[in-house]
């Protein structure tokens, strides 16, 4: 056993992800930044970024990252081909969601993505009981492609139900964030106030300011 390889991977220092997205599949799909504008910039550059999403999301608990982080270094071919599932699945989240948005109906190569997930993820989880709970649980420990399974899960139990109609795209056309819209009146236009939204406030605030006040 190696044990010594596992040490720099809890080692390595992770930005925190932004999940302002509201749900871990929307989140998910916003660690590319700069889709609509092609400044792409990549949030999920290895294996270890992927189990770091998922711990921060709480869809894997510390003790699966490590577990899992332990058996990707052993394994890097089967990491590999788990990472570039991961970002298939994303790209097609993204292709469904701002379909979504936008009313429009989403690809269906997008759609065959995410179903071959959906697919993947049935075969391998049973359903237990645990402390009287329902839960479920994957069958393999050190299966690489747990942390996507989940995201899969709750895309699709986005898409058929009521929230739907809350999926939005960021309003800034050069962004392609996507977020679910929890405001009362569903009046969210921005990724984030912070970015997208401070920047918009800011034009239209010099727009209003130009106008008003030519020389
Ligand atoms: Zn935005």
């Amino acid at each position: 056993m190696q044990t010594d390889t596992h040490a720099t991977h809890s080692a390595t220092p992770t930005e925190p992800f932004d999940l302002d997205a509201g749900m871990p599949s929307l989140a998910f799909v916003n660690t590319l930044r700069g889709r609509r504008d092609g400044s792409l910039r990549e949030h999920i550059s290895s294996y270890q970024d992927l189990l770091e999403f998922s711990r921060q999301t709480g869809e894997i608990d510390d003790c699966t990252a490590v577990m899992l982080a332990e058996h990707s270094a052993s394994h890097p071919h089967e990491t590999h081909a788990a990472l570039q599932e991961a970002l298939t699945l994303r790209e097609a989240l993204f292709e469904i969601f701002s379909a979504v948005a936008a009313e429009v109906t989403p690809p269906q190569q997008a759609l065959a993505a995410l179903n071959a997930v959906l697919r993947d993820a049935s075969s391998q989880v049973a359903l237990v009981v645990d402390n009287g709970e329902f839960r479920l649980r994957c069958c393999e420990d050190t299966h690489l492609h747990r942390p996507i399974w989940p995201l899969a899960r709750e895309a699709a139990e986005l898409l058929l139900g009521p929230d739907r109609e809350r999926i939005r795209e960021c309003a800034n056309d050069k962004c392609g964030w996507v977020f679910l819209d929890t405001s009362r009146n569903r009046s969210r236009r921005w990724c984030s106030m912070s970015s997208c939204g401070n920047r918009a406030k800011v034009r239209s605030f010099r727009e209003r300011a130009s106008g008003g006040d030519r020389h």
